[in-house]
């Protein structure tokens, strides 16, 4: 028995709900604590014990985030009407990724896991694309009416001394529709120090685009405020890790997205993300092996899975079933955290356990062996559907080969 990795810091565990709860735990005592003297400090952020807080521990969790840099959480259920019955809760609390991702002012990156046998739709996309999507803003916190028939639409600022700036947008002849929205220079600086510091951190060219062409003032900030902070701030670093900062149109990135081998970050204002990562996660494959990263412009990340909770195979769980749930992007915020907190604190040990890890799962899938939802999804390889639990052994008896 090989001696156990010590950390000096401790790593923040969030953990969740449902289904992804149940594997949480099956991960750590499998594939963690075995190789690990896990350091965490431990919120839970199920929806139990955030009703019992009210929520505080919620807030707690982000502000243990902001301390110690680095963290792992697992996935939350975001309450709606049906679960605030469910759960008895006496509010309809927000969701637990908005919460810490408005205290720490961070951007999302979500990035696919490939393994040879599950192949994009895009056929030249060997490489994972990340897409970094900015959380604030524009149509997302827009105010919108119906124009019930002919008038004049007008937008107007009012400033501190009470000065009017004031535009025509549109004189109607007849009924119509109109909308505001508004960004701020803060946030979009935020998105993009968030995502040149992760792609130094990744050694992945960063691309951003918007549609400066159509909207001169709008997105133009967004392009200006991008130029800016890469010159002041990024340049010298970029040139020394050789990775580049490249700016496009919206329609120009798309197209060249497609015919790209992949292996670079995309940054999407609010909207394209929403749309993009949709598009390129399901290009990929599957939301099972979507990883993501909150990245805050200080340098603060917190991981976890792309999906859900995965609630119907939790019902199926609680009658006694056994589901085949794929762990392998909870697997990956884990390895990912870890590998992150052996960066800052210097143990290369927990780094090379973290890839180690990886490879362990991605060798266990390339054999063959993986959960029901990728059966489906594998080309050109004898497959054997696994149960979850099965799985994880099978991870492990994958990892402690290579650790021996
Ligand atoms: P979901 O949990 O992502 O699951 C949707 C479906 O995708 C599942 O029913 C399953 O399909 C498949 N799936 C997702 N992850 C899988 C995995 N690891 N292994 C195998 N199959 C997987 O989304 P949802 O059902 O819409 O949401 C459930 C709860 O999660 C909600 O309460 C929502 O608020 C919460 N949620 C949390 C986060 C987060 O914390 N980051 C993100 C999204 C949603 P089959 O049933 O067909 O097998
Ligand atoms: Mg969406």
């Amino acid at each position: 028995m090989m001696e156990k990795i010590k950390m000096t810091t401790p790593l923040v565990e969030m953990d969740g709900d449902e289904m992804t709860r149940v594997l949480w735990k099956m991960i750590k005592d499998e594939l963690i604590l075995p190789y690990v003297d896990l350091k965490t400090e431990y919120y839970d952020l199920g929806l139990p014990e955030r009703e019992r807080t009210k929520d505080a521990v919620t807030h707690a969790a982000a502000e243990a985030n902001k301390k110690y840099k680095v963290a792992v959480k697992c996935a939350t259920i975001t309450p709606n009407a049906q679960r605030v019955t469910e759960y008895n809760l006496t509010e309809m609390w927000k969701s637990p990724n908005g919460t810490i991702r408005a205290a720490l002012d961070g951007t999302v990156f979500r990035a696919p896991i490939l393994i040879d046998c599950v192949k994009p739709s895009v056929r030249t996309w060997k490489k994972p694309i990340t897409i970094a999507r900015h959380a604030y803003g524009d149509v997302y916190k827009n105010t919108e009416f119906r124009v019930p028939g002919a008038g004049k639409a007008e937008i107007v600022f009012t400033d501190a001394d009470g000065k009017e700036t004031r535009q025509t947008i549109f004189d109607f002849k007849d009924a119509g529709v109109i909308q505001g929205m508004h960004n701020k220079d803060s946030s979009i600086r935020s998105f993009a120090h968030a995502c040149f510091q992760f792609a130094l951190s990744t050694k992945q060219d960063l691309w951003f685009s918007t549609k400066d062409t159509i909207s001169k003032t709008y997105d133009h900030t967004f392009k200006d405020i991008f130029a800016e902070v890469y010159e002041s701030d990024y340049k010298a670093a970029f040139e020394e890790a050789g990775i580049t900062y490249f700016y496009t149109l919206i329609d120009d990135a798309v197209a060249r997205v497609i015919r790209s081998e992949g292996g670079f970050i995309w940054a999407c204002k609010n909207y394209d993300g929403d749309v993009m990562s949709d598009m390129v996660s399901t290009a990929f494959g599957s939301l099972a092996m979507m990883t993501s990263v909150l990245v805050s412009p200080d340098g603060c990340y917190e991981y976890e899975a792309a999906h859900g909770t995965v609630t119907r195979h939790y019902y199926r769980y609680l009658k006694g079933e056994e589901t085949s749930t794929n762990p392998i992007a909870t697997i990956f915020a884990w390895s990912g955290a870890l590998r992150k907190r052996g960066e800052l604190d210097g143990i290369d040990a927990l780094m090379t356990y973290a890839d180690a890890l990886e490879a362990a799962c991605i060798e266990t899938l390339e054999s063959g062996i993986m959960t029901k939802d990728l059966v489906s999804l594998a080309e050109g390889i004898e497959t054997k559907a696994v149960n979850s639990a099965e799985f994880l052994r099978a991870i492990r008896e994958n990892l402690d080969k290579k650790l021996a």
